[in-house]
């Protein structure tokens, strides 16, 4: 059977072989690769897990088990029951594409609330919101076959070593072949600083500072947002993150002399107190440098295996399937169109 590794955002293919799991060299994302995280799948998946149904109907109650029937009989006599919006749902970023899509739909067209959130909510919401203010649109740019001819590898708070190991030996592959270069940012000694050509260790919270200083220094534009920039001089920016003026240097050098240069970065600029501005600070870099599309990208890294997915058919409380978003009188009309669902979209939850 050909599925999919359920554990990170890499979403390797695998295929399962009675009691033997190994790689799907048909699938995009992975080409027959795996790391050892879905060897153990077999038996994760043998456990005593749920078969049926339990319900109870109240707290003090033990669970009971109840037939898939009764199960789809109480659900839909409780949807009927509750108002639209005393309904939630959260959903899993480890959902099909179009489960989430089938589902988005189900809540926002049939249930009529736009109570439905997701794990993108949780781990991404940063990078989501990066991407529309640089963007315009949630829509990440770049794929993995771009890592076959980069020459730069930046990972900004992400150790890809451990949580994508995949992505990470592809990486390792185009650096043994090519002689490229992996600069890891973190203010922890990971195991992909071990592998790392450069390693900044800089003061944890401080990314923006970082990302704004190289801006400042390789960018030619002269306006407010590069005059801002050029406030954070080598210098200061040194004091800030603690990082040696030397290693901002370089790291400048490899960036303006790379020929295609990928930005991974993961929960270390997302899960902050200021998570978008470090998100748009690596993502002003490359539009500010021009290295958008063949000459690089910046690389938003998700920690579930669909959470992309998931953002793509807007299974989120404002998104709408293609980017859309329940804000907009038009992307309303048009998906309200293509569902002709019993409930007009909402613009908002109450
Ligand atoms: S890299 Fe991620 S998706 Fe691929 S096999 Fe390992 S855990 Fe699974």
């Amino acid at each position: 059977m050909n599925t999919l590794c359920p554990y990170c955002g890499v979403g390797c293919g695998i295929k399962i072989e009675g009691s033997k799991i190994k790689g799907d060299s048909s699938h995009p994302s992975s080409k027959g690769d795996v790391c050892k995280k879905p060897l153990y799948l077999i038996d994760a998946l043998q456990k005593d897990r749920l078969k049926k149904p339990l319900f109870r109907e109240h707290k003090s109650q033990k669970f009971r088990e109840i037939s898939w029937d009764e199960a789809f009989d109480i659900l839909a006599s409780k949807l009927k029951e509750l108002m639209p919006d005393e309904n939630y749902f959260y959903l899993s970023g480890q959902l099909l594409t179009e489960e989430s899509y089938l589902i988005n739909k189900f809540v926002k067209g049939f249930v009529g609330t736009n109570n439905i959130d997701a794990n993108s909510r949780l781990c991404m919401a940063s990078a989501v919101v990066a991407h529309k203010m640089a963007f315009g649109s949630d829509g990440p740019l770049g794929s993995y076959d771009d890592i076959d001819d980069s020459d730069l590898f930046v990972f900004a708070g992400s150790n890809a070593a451990i949580t994508h190991p995949v992505v990470f030996k592809r990486v390792l592959k185009r650096k043994r072949a090519a002689n490229a270069k992996i600069v890891v940012i973190d203010p922890v000694f990971t195991e992909s600083a071990e592998r790392a050509d450069l390693f900044i260790q800089i003061n944890a919270g401080t990314d923006t500072a970082f990302f704004n200083c190289v801006l400042g220094i390789l960018s030619d534009a002269d306006n407010e947002a590069t005059e801002y920039a050029k406030s954070f001089t080598a210098e200061k920016t040194s004091n800030i993150c603690g990082v040696p003026r030397e290693q901002i240097e370089e790291f400048v050098s490899l960036f303006r002399g790379a020929k295609k240069a990928i930005s991974f970065w993961c929960q270390g600029l997302n899960q902050s107190t200021n998570g978008v501005a470090k998100n748009l600070s690596l993502i002003n870099l490359h539009i500010a440098t021009g290295r958008l599309g063949k000459s690089g990208f910046p690389f938003s890294l998700t920690g579930q295996p669909n959470a992309m997915g998931g953002r793509e058919v807007g299974y989120l409380s404002n998104g709408l399937p293609g980017y859309r978003d329940v804000r907009s009188e038009t992307d309303r009309a048009f998906v309200q169109n293509l569902w002709n669902t019993p409930h007009p979209i909402r613009e908002t939850q109450e």
